[in-house]
């Protein structure tokens, strides 16, 4: 997605203002009404309709009079109000280039006043979706209304949660520097993801270090669950980083033994082909650690100390929620449904997604149309109410 920060600039207070009330209205309201965009952004002489008129050009909100004249937040939109609160903080001041473009995020660089540049992950989910629904309108009609921005905003929530417990664990993940919104900003990690190396002077030692990190993150409590070549950065020095963190789950649930396997699987899989490791003949545990291995080296699970960390736990604590966990959870389970509904649209395959907390044989399409129709609630006078009165707090 483009995102053109110069728009930024020419965005007058009264745009923010409005932008803003869109957002509130659509706590409640998937396509909010052009009267309550009016009603809580309270500008003089009509001049909601006008700041709208402005901002539909600028592509950061979404016109939609299928049903009533109303608007919503495009992810544009969401970006300018999460780049502005981030700025106001003092967080950054400029945008650079793209660093990445991932499933279901986009990554710049951002700098700060002194100079230090810093990594800014924006959450997209159900982006990819998005194009899949368009196509196959009469296998999902009124299943599509999943709050998209809403479910982003938990993804970097726990993003962030997650990266800055693992960082005071001694784990090597990027420094979490702040969160707002659907966005994240953390240290620029130096070097490329390890699908982009083609030569290591110790693959040996860096493939160590990873199974290693597998093992201790079980120990904390934790599965990272998209461990594979794209989510691990190298660098010059073969020092290891592990990134994108937003699938995580506690070492507790149902399906921890497979998630732990197929992490540990794609690690071997990846350094055997390219760089031709042979796991054959590995009868003891070159790194000395007393974790159990199978008859080719491969740590087991179940033989993991998993009372030694409470990280799950504490995490738990965090702010990021058991309650926001198994609404990501049911976003990602929908997720691979579409993929499944209009596999072509989809660049990757549902099985690389990683985002398997639900197997697709746990869900079906009633699952769906419950997940989507639950998003239909309060939509009574008393939250507009509320919303008006929350613009000036
Ligand atoms: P997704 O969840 O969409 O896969 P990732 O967090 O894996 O997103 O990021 C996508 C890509 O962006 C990565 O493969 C990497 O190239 C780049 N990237 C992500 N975070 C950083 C960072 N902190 N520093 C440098 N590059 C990064
Ligand atoms: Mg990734």
């Amino acid at each position: 997605m483009k995102l053109d920060v110069n728009v930024l600039r020419y965005l007058s207070k009264d745009d923010f203002r409005v932008l803003t009330a869109v957002e509130m209205g659509m706590r409640n309201h998937e396509i909010v009404p052009c009267e309550l965009i009016d009603r809580i952004a309270r500008l003089k002489h009509g001049g909601t309709y006008k700041v709208l008129k402005n901002l539909l050009k600028h592509k950061l909100v979404h016109h939609d009079s299928s049903k009533y004249d109303g608007f919503r937040l495009t992810y544009l939109g969401y970006d300018f109000l999460a780049i502005k609160t981030l700025v106001n903080r003092g967080i950054f001041s400029g945008v650079g280039r793209q660093l990445g473009v991932g499933k279901e995020s986009d990554i710049f660089e951002v700098v700060k006043e002194d100079g230090t540049v810093l990594a800014m992950k924006l959450h997209r989910l159900g982006r990819v979706s998005f194009r899949a629904v368009k196509s196959k309108r009469d296998y999902l009609r009124h299943r599509s209304n999943y709050n998209w921005l809403y479910l982003s905003r938990l993804a970097a929530l726990k993003e962030f949660a997650f990266m800055k417990a693992l960082e005071e664990h001694g784990f090597s993940v990027p420094q979490a520097v702040d969160c707002n919104r659907h966005c994240v900003i953390m240290s620029l990690v130096p070097g490329y993801p390890l699908v982009q190396v083609k030569e290591l002077q110790n693959p040996d030692v860096v493939f160590e270090t990873i199974i290693g990190a597998v093992i201790r993150l079980a120990e904390h409590g934790l599965i990272h669950c998209d461990f594979n070549e794209f989510n691990i950065m190298i660098d010059d020095d073969e020092k290891v980083t592990m990134i994108d963190f937003p699938q995580m789950v506690s070492v507790s649930h149902p399906n921890a033994q497979m998630y732990f396997d197929r992490d540990v699987e794609c690690i071997y899989k990846f350094f055997a082909k390219r760089f031709n490791m042979s796991f054959e003949e590995n009868e003891n545990n070159s790194d000395g650690s007393e974790v159990e291995i199978d008859e080719i080296g491969r740590p087991q699970f179940s033989e993991i100390n998993k009372n030694s960390g409470f990280l799950d736990k504490e995490l738990a604590a965090s702010g990021f929620t058991r309650k926001d966990q198994a609404e990501l959870e049911k976003a990602w389970g929908f997720l691979i449904l579409l993929c499944h509904a209009a596999p072509q649209h989809y660049f990757f395959q549902p099985e690389s997604l990683g985002l398997g907390h639900l197997s697709l044989k746990e869900l079906t399409e009633g699952d769906l149309e419950k997940h989507s129709d639950s998003d239909d609630e309060g939509t009574g006078d008393d939250e507009d109410e509320e919303d008006e009165a929350d613009i000036n707090n």
